[in-house]
């Protein structure tokens, strides 16, 4: 075919597609919140905090300004601070890393595997007489093998956090990430999958004394039934809107999955010939991972070139982090290397995977790729 005849306008992620495709509501919603005066700490949080407990099975959920915040937090009152070590996947967001830094700790990046998340292997290796936790990265909408991973914290005797920024409604022989250990976070950044308008964030945990901690430390360590301060805290509260908006916007959000899914499926079909390109697990091909597909990660040869084409034709790619993983931030004080994770980084690409795409942009991607790769 030729690809001259139809350029598309694919963008990586359309920032107002979410707020436009549902002005009405939005706005009413707004209209409603705004009048009942209802900013900080109101019903509408309380509710939406109840259902992505339900949602996820955890017991409790806190929510908070963001999903970095989340973390901090999880850490600080787990009681995670100077001379420990925990170890986190180099394929992730810097905020895992430096949730782990601002909390006094060292935070130690080990391999990514095929699946591009954490390598249990490589947690094994980088265990001390320090470490007192691992901090798996749900990345990309998947959960990782938690078998292997609470197997190792339970024979080291490690504490368990998930950076689930990423994998709302994902789940790993049917339990949700953010459930596997003390607590999980999770992210409303507009373009995480459940996306609020603006940032937010939110803790998922089982246990009571953790959950009434961080309901405290969220909101300035201060105890709502006698006014005193129980602990050292800060302001980190969902917006009390931002909440009413999530809520809205949770009600669809099985439909939201499945069409994430449904993008993923016409990928592969699309794809899976292409000898060049190493493909994300299918949807459905793994029994035990059922993934909901925050971002296509593909690795392919000839990266840059492929980017660099796509973009030609209209195509918004995206390298996940800047193209390095977090131990690669040697301003940062890491010196150490991850050959297999760095290799990656030369060949990873994420493509569009977002509710803003119709079936013909999906497969016009994908006729883009096939082209580009026909010349090769
Ligand atoms: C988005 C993200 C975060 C941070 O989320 P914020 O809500 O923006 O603070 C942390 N970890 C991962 C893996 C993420 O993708």
């Amino acid at each position: 075919m030729s690809l001259n005849q139809l350029i598309r306008k694919i963008p990586f992620f359309n920032y107002s597609y979410v707020f436009e495709s549902q002005k009405k509501i939005f706005v009413s919603c707004f209209e409603e919140v705004g009048s009942r005066g209802a900013f900080i700490m109101q019903k509408d949080l309380a509710a939406f905090e109840k259902n992505l407990a339900t949602y996820t099975g955890a017991n409790y959920a806190v929510g908070v300004a963001n999903a970095t915040d989340a973390l901090e937090m999880l850490l600080n009152v787990a009681g995670i601070g100077p001379g420990d070590e925990v170890i986190l996947c180099s394929h992730t967001m810097i905020a895992t890393a430096s949730a782990v830094h601002s909390n006094g700790a060292v935070p130690v990046p080990v391999e990514a595997g095929a699946d591009h998340l954490i390598d249990p292997e490589s947690i094994e290796k980088a265990v001390s007489p320090r470490t007192r936790a691992l901090m798996p990265t749900q990345l990309n909408g998947r959960t990782c093998n938690m078998d292997a991973i609470l197997e190792i914290a339970e024979r080291h005797n490690l504490l368990v956090f998930e950076d689930s920024a990423q994998a709302l409604g994902s789940r790993y022989k049917g339990q949700h990430a953010g459930t596997f250990g003390v607590g999980g976070c999770i992210s409303f950044y507009p373009a995480k999958i459940l996306g609020c308008l603006g940032d937010g964030g939110a803790i998922l945990c089982n246990d009571k004394d953790v959950f009434q901690k961080l309901m405290l430390v969220r909101d300035h360590g201060r105890n709502p039934e006698t006014g005193d301060i129980d602990l050292w805290g800060r302001n980190s509260r969902l917006d009390n809107l931002q909440a009413a908006f999530l809520d809205l916007q949770f009600k669809e959000y099985e439909n939201v999955i499945n069409r994430r899914r449904q993008i993923a499926l016409i990928y592969q079909e699309r794809l899976a010939g292409l000898e060049q390109l190493v493909l994300p697990p299918a949807p459905g091909s793994d029994e035990n991972h059922f993934d909901v597909f925050q971002n296509y990660e593909i690795e392919a040869e000839h990266r840059d070139q492929l980017k660099a084409y796509l973009a030609e034709h209209g195509v918004g790619t995206l390298i996940q982090w800047g193209g390095k993983g977090v131990h690669q931030f040697k301003k940062l004080g890491f010196n150490l290397s991850l050959p297999y994770t760095e290799k990656l980084f030369e060949r990873m690409l994420m493509i569009p995977m977002n509710m803003s795409l119709s079936d013909e942009d999906v497969h016009y991607v994908c006729d883009c790729i096939t082209a580009f790769y026909s010349g090769k």
